[in-house]
């Protein structure tokens, strides 16, 4: 008798088991992500279960999600052009909005070009995937984010990781892979969940030495650092020696969506090749003009960004002398490790308790035993609202809470 191929129905869990099975093993783990609902605005103060807390984990640097210029461009865009672009790029989706954005991102980076994709996950995982194949070489950070990860993947080309920053490290992968046909590497500017800065100038030379290309993640960098909030890589003068200058529109810039900028061929390409570009809608035109109202704002007034700068690295330097392990201070970033992911989870409700709301963050955005709250500052929180944060930190973990 043929066997069969399948598993008589009885022997096979039902998906509902299964899951709950899996969901009961993140909880022993102490990593069960879970929503908590912010009921206002996003500002440094928001409504949380009904009362105000300051907001210390908020992407929005520069305060410029709710600036009454960004969101009076995005109704404006959204009265004159529809709530939603409804269609690919490529087929009836390309606006006004997008095309005005574009010009105004390269002119911005001082790029021959820009694309705007939908978000910043898919830029990262249409560019990587677009521009290399079977037998290529990825070489990336070994902190970069999951949207470099999954592009890593996406694109079929062999992975190599390096060593955090470590450009000795990176130079020894690149001379492993002297062979390769095609060899880029990843890196973010300022990293995500460190807020530490990459050697950009040593990276870029090893790339160089190597006949590499090179890609800069200006997620956190966009907006922050650089003239005109340009970001890192115009800050250190490496603009024509980055291949692909990723950045997004949904932190500093207070909108939503991601761009891409470089060389007219870089963008071409990307139109023709990058899947995540083509196969999806394009970003509403709300976004596009809100995106672009808040670059007009970070051009016009760079003391929002020299601001929160100044206030992040002054606030990290009181941290780390009052005890607490605070690793990196050069960006509005700053992780307080804390190591045990179930104590951080317990170190962010006694925060939340007094009033402040910081996000732990475990595994797997970071590296198991190192879970850590992530401190992000605005450049409109007030001076008061620092300083009570600053108390209630070292309190809580200074004295602990068990
Ligand atoms: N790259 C980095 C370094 C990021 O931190 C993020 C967002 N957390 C992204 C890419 C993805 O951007 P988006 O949220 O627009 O998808």
């Amino acid at each position: 008798m043929p066997q069969p191929s399948f598993l008589p129905e009885a022997s096979r869990a039902s998906l509902d088991d299964v899951l709950a099975e899996e969901l009961a093993a993140i909880d022993a783990r102490g990593l069960r992500r879970r929503f908590r609902r912010i009921e206002s605005a996003q500002g440094p103060l928001v409504r949380m279960d009904g009362r105000e807390v300051v907001l210390l984990c908020s992407n929005n640097y520069l305060g410029l999600a709710g600036h009454p210029a960004v969101v009076a461009a995005a109704a404006a865009a959204t009265n004159a052009g529809g709530a939603g672009a409804v269609s690919s790029r490529l087929i009836s989706g390309h606006m006004d909005a997008h095309a005005r954005l574009e010009e105004r991102i390269a002119r911005w980076k001082g790029t021959e070009a820009a694309l705007v994709f939908s978000t910043g996950y898919q830029a990262n995982i249409g560019v990587i995937a677009a521009l290399l194949g079977d037998g290529d070489v990825v070489v990336s950070d070994e902190l970069n984010h999951a949207s470099i990860i999954d592009g890593c993947r996406l694109s079929r080309a062999r992975v190599a990781i390096y060593r955090h920053c470590d450009v000795e490290d990176l130079r020894r992968v690149l001379a492993q892979h002297a062979g390769a046909r095609r060899v880029l590497v990843v890196t973010e500017s300022v990293f995500s969940m460190d807020g530490d800065i990459a050697p950009l100038h040593q990276i870029a030379a090893a790339t160089a030495e190597h006949d590499a290309w090179l890609m800069v993640d200006e997620a956190h960098g966009a907006g922050i650092f650089g003239g005109g909030g340009a970001g890192v890589v115009a800050q250190l003068g490496l603009t024509d020696r980055v291949d692909v200058q990723m950045g997004t529109l949904g932190k500093a810039l207070g909108s939503f969506g991601a761009s891409v900028a470089g060389s007219r061929r870089l963008i071409d390409h990307l139109i023709n090749r990058a899947r995540s570009f083509i196969f999806t809608t394009g970003l509403p035109p709300a976004c596009a003009a809100a995106a672009e109202a808040a670059l007009d704002i970070i051009e016009a007034e760079p003391q929002r960004a020299s601001g929160v700068l100044d206030r992040a690295r002054k606030l990290g330097l009181r941290l780390r002398s009052a005890g607490l392990d605070v690793p990196h201070v050069g960006s509005q970033i700053l992780p307080i490790v804390i190591g045990d992911a179930a104590r951080t989870v317990e170190v962010a409700e006694a925060l939340l308790t007094r009033g402040f709301y910081v996000a732990a963050i475990r595994p797997p955005t970071v590296p198991p035993g190192t879970s850590r709250l992530r401190l992000s500052l605005m450049a409109t929180h007030t001076a008061e609202q620092i300083a009570a944060a600053e108390g209630a930190l070292v309190e809580v973990l200074a004295e602990g809470t068990r």
